[in-house]
């Protein structure tokens, strides 16, 4: 029996990360593997929650002895990477997986595991002046770096065509989001 890789994407402040919040309590026997990264940890974040910080020099090692299912550089600066074996070794025992990734990684994934393995969840809010306004309550951001999430929003809406399922994350109905991904799941792992 093979399980089914998950891989949940969409725009920064789209809310990706309160829905994986949710399926962590919702799916208590998935697996949520560990990518690496080379950027620093935010604050708060402990290592071997979501990531491995590591160094750059360790990444490419890593790379070098094959050890990503798919790695990508992301947001022009910094590397990030599934690891193989505890996704492979998951997926042959039948587990459901879960994974948030960029584009590039659904990309990648996509050439390596068969299709019927990869079930990709696009969550997205419904417009960039929906999202700008998320993303500028969050955090202070220059308006340089605002640009730039912009043309990352029109590019990845571009390709939330390309994915399985979009699921629009509105403002002040976070609930109804997570709900609708995780009846996605349920219905793709029955
Ligand atoms: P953050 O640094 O905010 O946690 O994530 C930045 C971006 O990296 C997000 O778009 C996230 O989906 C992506 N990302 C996180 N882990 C991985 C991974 O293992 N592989 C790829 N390709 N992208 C990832």
């Amino acid at each position: 029996m093979s399980g089914k890789l998950f891989l949940i994407l969409g725009p920064s402040g789209s809310g990706k990360g309160t829905v994986i919040a949710h399926l962590r309590e919702a799916f208590p026997d998935a697996v949520f593997p560990i990518s690496c990264t080379t950027r620093t940890p935010r604050q708060g974040e402990k290592e071997g929650d979501v990531y491995h910080f590591i160094t750059k020099e360790e990444f490419k090692s890593r790379i070098e002895r094959g050890e990503f299912l798919e790695w990508a550089i992301v947001h022009s600066d910094n590397y990030y990477g599934t690891l193989k074996a505890p996704i492979v070794q998951a997926l042959e025992a039948g587990k459901t997986v879960i994974r948030e990734v960029d584009m590039q990684g659904v990309q990648s994934i996509r050439k390596i595991l068969p299709p019927e393995q990869v079930v990709s969840i696009f969550i997205t809010a419904r417009s960039w002046e929906n999202l700008k306004e998320r993303i500028v309550k969050r955090a202070t951001i220059s308006e340089e770096e605002l640009a730039h999430r912009k043309a990352s929003f029109e590019r990845e809406m571009e390709f939330s065509k390309e994915c399985d399922y979009v699921v629009f994350s509105e403002d002040g109905k976070i609930p109804e989001a997570n709900e609708e991904v995780e009846r996605i799941i349920r219905q793709e792992i029955i």
